[in-house]
């Protein structure tokens, strides 16, 4: 009985295994799909861009305004739809390269994302506080830019109208782990969207309100997986978020 028990135990971890590497042959297949999708198909919208724009130039005179007013639409869409290619390849990108892994100082990597963000800090007279003390890492280096750089650009963006974005970074050290906390007095999001918003295209507003592609957070959740940690928000409508980050690698 205990040699068929020990059997029958093996036969299932080997069915677990396989099926583990078929989702992955799986997973990496739909990647690449991605990618070469999202690729393929910038060529043909830059003509339509690059064509609308040639007609609405040299045609100016003859066209009405109407007609002005439909080729700017189209100019519109197409721009967004650009962007929309443009994240979706950086996302696709992440899972094709392999990780880098070095000590990274936290201070340096939030530093880096607030010269990048520079003008948005201008535009919304926002500020993002960082204690000097931050720790290092052991992890990717790109990764570890673009987690911090979505989350404190939605940190930006996301504010109550009228109230400059006020954004704090913490962070705390436990059992070889660090937890960074990106805290800021935006909009909040309501409790039912706290996982949704870290879905591929998940957005909460529209363009007009807030615009953007619904890509970082997917982004932010796939660098962090990929290094080992978690994410996940805490945030009540109105009285802001905190994004947690939890890294392993602390040095
Ligand atoms: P994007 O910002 O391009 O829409 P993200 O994936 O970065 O895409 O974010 C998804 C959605 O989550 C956003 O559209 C927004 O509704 C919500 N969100 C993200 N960060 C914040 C934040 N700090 N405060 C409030 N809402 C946020």
């Amino acid at each position: 009985m205990k040699r068929f028990r020990t059997l029958w135990r093996r036969e299932s971890e080997w069915r677990a295994t396989e099926r583990m590497r078929e989702l992955e042959a799986a997973n990496r297949e739909l990647q690449e799909f991605a990618y070469s999708v999202s690729h393929d198909l910038r060529a043909p919208l830059r003509s339509i861009s690059g064509f609308t724009e040639i007609i609405r130039r040299r045609y100016h005179g003859e066209l009405s305004g109407e007609a002005l007013h439909y080729f700017e639409n189209i100019l519109v869409a197409a721009g967004r739809m650009e962007r929309l290619i443009e994240d979706l390849l950086r996302y696709a990108r992440l899972g094709r390269r392999a990780l880098i892994i070095k000590t990274v100082p936290l201070a340096k990597v939030i530093e880096e994302a607030r010269e990048r963000l520079s003008a948005k800090l201008a535009a919304t007279r926002g500020t993002i506080v960082a204690p000097s003390d931050l720790p290092s890492v052991s992890g990717d280096p790109t990764l570890l830019g673009a987690i911090f750089l979505n989350v404190l650009d939605n940190a930006l963006t996301y504010h109550r109208p009228g109230v400059p974005p006020e954004v704090l970074v913490t962070c705390q050290v436990r059992g070889g782990r660090c937890t960074v906390v990106v805290s800021d007095n935006g909009i909040g999001i309501p409790e039912e969207h706290h996982q949704k918003i870290f879905r591929v295209f998940q957005r909460l507003h529209t363009q007009e309100d807030y615009p953007g592609t619904g890509i970082g957070l997917a982004m932010v959740e796939k660098c962090v997986k990929a290094l080992g940690g978690r994410v996940w928000v805490e945030s009540r409508v109105g009285e802001g978020s905190r994004f947690f980050i939890e890294l392993p690698g602390a040095v």
